[in-house]
């Protein structure tokens, strides 16, 4: 089966000044449909670059990113806007919830987009909210839920068109154990009832565990990539000294 993302030669450099950043170094990598990956890593490792990249919300400096056969580098802003709705969704570390709408309108909102009516926008909103255990927080607004729960709703809103593709950045950074076993569980359980294709940056090991392939970068490079079945770990490529 041909991967669902393909990333060929990538390389970013950022410049300041007259310094030169080497954001990321050389990175090869296929994703396949249904994988659940994890870009693991310290912090400044790449692991952001990498996935703002994979999502066109930035451009490589060299090299390539395909997903589904289309080389994002080459779609214009537009393009990639609907190729995004169509396809991505995503999760960040600050829930970015629109503070002024409710939960159910947040995760609508999506649809909107995609040019569905608001019966069944607030119908499907309503259905994955009761799906993430936020049934009964339908009309909160994010501050008055907590952040568990508004981490909930930023990946029901991710969800909710049920895109091939979910991006997750540091997803339980600001929750704490407890909380972050329950938004893990609950994402990950979505993403293979529906043979989505999850990927998580992360520079927690406990995060790691749920993916089914490990790839660990360090100053811009991919350090080695291990498959991950049950807690079994085998590693498929090291990076040559
Ligand atoms: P991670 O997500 O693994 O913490 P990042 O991908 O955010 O790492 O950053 C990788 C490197 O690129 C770091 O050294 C960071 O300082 C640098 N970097 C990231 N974004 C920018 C930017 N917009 N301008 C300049 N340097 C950047
Ligand atoms: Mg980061």
């Amino acid at each position: 089966m041909a991967p669902i993302i393909k990333i060929h030669e990538l390389r970013k450099i950022y410049r300041m000044g007259s310094e030169k950043i080497v954001a990321l170094n050389h990175i090869n990598l296929e994703i396949e449909k249904g994988e659940i990956c994890c870009l693991f890593g310290t912090s400044g490792s790449g692991k952001s670059t990498l996935l703002n990249m994979l999502a066109g919300l930035e451009k490589p400096t060299k090299g390539s990113v395909q997903i589904k056969k289309i080389y994002m580098e080459k779609l214009s802003e537009t393009q990639l806007a609907t190729f995004r709705q169509r396809y991505i969704g995503f999760v960040f570390q600050s829930y970015n919830l629109i503070p002024t709408l409710t939960a159910q309108e947040n995760v609508a909102l999506p649809l909107v987009f995609q040019g569905v009516g608001k019966k069944e926008r607030e119908k499907k909103a309503k259905e994955i909210l009761e799906a993430v255990g936020l049934g009964k927080r339908l009309k909160h607004k994010p501050k008055e839920m907590s952040g568990g729960q508004q981490q909930r709703v930023s990946i029901a809103r991710a969800f909710v068109n049920q895109p091939q593709i979910i991006f997750a950045d540091e997803p339980t950074g600001n929750l704490d154990t407890h909380t972050t076993i329950e938004v893990m569980d609950m994402m990950t359980q979505i993403a293979r009832k529906y043979n989505q294709t999850l990927i998580i940056v992360s520079h927690d090991p406990e995060i790691a565990e749920y993916a089914d392939r490990i790839i660990t970068m360090q100053d811009g490079d991919i350090l080695k990539i291990e498959k991950n079945t049950e807690g079994r770990r085998e590693i498929t490529y090291e990076k040559a000294n």
